[in-house]
This record gives C-alpha cells, structure tokens and sequence, in this order.
C-alpha cells in the first residue's frame, strides 16, 4: 500500500494533479476541501459549520476535519493505498493522521509538495475563480488569509516530514503532463 500526502499551496495544482495520479497508480483520492464543498452543496450541518471558516478563506479546525478524514479512509476499507489532497495542513492533523494510519499498520509512504512562487498561485486561483465558482477564490482578501493560514499552519509541515525523511518536492511550474511525469518519478522511486 502506498499512501502519498500532496503538499502545495492553494492554487499550486494538487486537484488537478491527483485527478491524473489516482489512476496511475490506483489510488483513493481524498481531498478534505472536496468533501467540506460537497457538504456545503448537501446543506449539511458539516457543510454549515464548514462553510463559516472557508468563507474567511481559515481553516475548519482541527477536530472536525480529522474526524470526517478518518470516517472517509474507514470507508474504503479495500483501498490499495490513499492519495491525501488537501490534508493534512496543520501538525495536529499530521499527527493524527499518522497515528490513524499506524492503528492499521499502515504509514505515509511519502509527502510530495508541488512548488510555485506566490506570485504565479495568486494569478493562477484569480484565473480559476472565474469558473470555479469557488467564493474563496474570487476574493483577493480570502486568498490573502488562505495563504497566511498555509504560512502559519501548514508550511511547518514541511519540517514534520523532513523529520521523517519523508519529504520530496517537484517544481510545480509546467504544463499539466510535465508535472505529473515529474510527480510520477518520485513516485516510482518509493516503490
Ligand atoms: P482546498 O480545496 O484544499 O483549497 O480547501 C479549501 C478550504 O477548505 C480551505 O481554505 C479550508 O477552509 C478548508 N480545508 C480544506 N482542507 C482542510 C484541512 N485539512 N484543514 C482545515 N481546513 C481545510
């Protein structure tokens, strides 16, 4: 079982990469904003809750997330391994997440962050919030706070893995198919 976490900022490609890497190597795709949008179109009490934070472009805190992360994995009881997009973005999810998976015998294999500089990202989720539909990506002020938030909370992440040495990453600047060749490399090189 392979289990990657994809790690960038916003705007830095994660989706669109996952989308082509769950069927290379026939993974479970879990994207925590997905799920927290999917709730909010289903009017459910976690899309409320949910919507409140993403709507200031803060994260949804901590216990929540974790908790609907790990209720997703236990329903792919068979997955052959998962593809976080997404999460985890702060160290208490990191944390949690490897305690999750050690309680199965399982671990990250690999955390891979897709690089860019700010300035291209900003340009980059401007350009998709006019199709998106994503009220946090037509607001330069949200995509100010989500980038500190990534600052703050999630770039120590970097540091976590590191530790673990399990840290790689790819230069997120390309076409679409240059990076996911670039991606697949490193993947290749786990197995
Ligand atoms: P994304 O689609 O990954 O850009 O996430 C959109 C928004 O969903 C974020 O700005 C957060 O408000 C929320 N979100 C997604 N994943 C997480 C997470 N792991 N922890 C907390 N909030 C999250």
């Amino acid at each position: 079982m392979i289990n990657i976490v994809l790690f960038g900022k916003p705007g830095a490609g994660k989706g669109t990469q996952a989308e082509f890497l769950k069927t290379k190597y026939n993974l479970t795709h879990l994207s925590t904003g997905d799920i927290f949008r999917f709730n909010i179109k289903g009017d459910t009490d976690l899309g409320k809750l949910a919507k409140t934070f993403m709507d200031k472009g803060e994260l949804v805190p901590d216990a929540v997330t974790i908790k609907m992360l790990e209720s997703e994995c236990n329903n792919h009881p068979d997955s052959s391994g998962f593809l976080f997009d997404g999460f985890p973005r702060t160290l208490s999810q990191a944390e949690a997440l490897d305690a999750f998976l050690e309680s199965k015998n399982e671990q990250i294999t690999a955390t891979i962050a897709l690089e860019a500089d700010d300035e291209v990202l900003v340009k980059r989720i401007l350009e998709r919030g006019k199709t998106s539909g994503r009220p946090d990506d037509q607001d330069a002020e949200k995509i100010r706070n989500r980038y500190q938030e990534y600052n703050e909370k999630t770039a120590p992440l970097m540091d976590y893995y590191k530790g673990q040495n399990k840290f790689h990453s790819v230069n997120g600047i390309g076409s679409i198919q240059e990076i996911t060749e670039r991606l697949s490399l490193v993947i290749n090189s786990l197995k």
